[in-house]
């Protein structure tokens, strides 16, 4: 891939091994790009990339719960995310569930690829589409559905 990227990351503390694990996997990559993080997933993926041998480019918000999903989906409002991976706990309660909500939201809302898995993740950062200057990506439209202009 020939653009850098910034790539947000977040992980819940029971998916912090899925988030951690990824990035080992994706290391090469990931140290080519920009990644902005909340603040205790940061501090676990910048060692991991460095125990690699790399020296990440990682900036680091607060924790989740203390507001760092708020200033990721800030990021995410101002078109400064170019790609997300939010490995959410489905399991457990959240205490900032609202937040998750929002980022999430304005992720949709703003049209930004957001991963909620390993699966996607990948799938997401081996598209070919990040080099392809002729692939304009389609924003959400949110309007009333018109069944005679689609001839249903
Ligand atoms: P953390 O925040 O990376 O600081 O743990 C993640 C979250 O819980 O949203």
């Amino acid at each position: 891939m020939r653009r850098r990227l910034t790539i947000a990351l977040v992980a819940h503390d029971q998916r912090k091994a899925d988030m951690v694990d990824w990035v080992i996997y994706n290391a090469e990559f990931l140290s080519h790009h920009h990644l902005v993080c909340t603040g205790t997933t940061g501090r676990l993926v910048k060692q991991a990339l460095i125990n690699k041998g790399f020296q990440p480019d990682v900036e680091c918000k607060n924790s989740g719960p203390m507001g760092g999903d708020v200033e990721i989906a800030a990021m995410v409002v101002q078109k400064e995310i170019d790609l997300a991976v939010f490995l959410i706990d489905d399991l457990n309660p959240q205490p900032h569930e609202a937040d998750i909500m929002m980022l999430l939201r304005q992720c949709r809302v703003h049209n930004v690829p957001i991963a909620c898995n390993r699966y996607s993740a990948d799938l997401m950062i081996t598209s070919t589409l990040w080099d392809d200057e002729t692939y304009v990506p389609t924003p959400p439209r949110y309007e009333k559905f018109d069944r005679e202009k689609f001839n249903l």
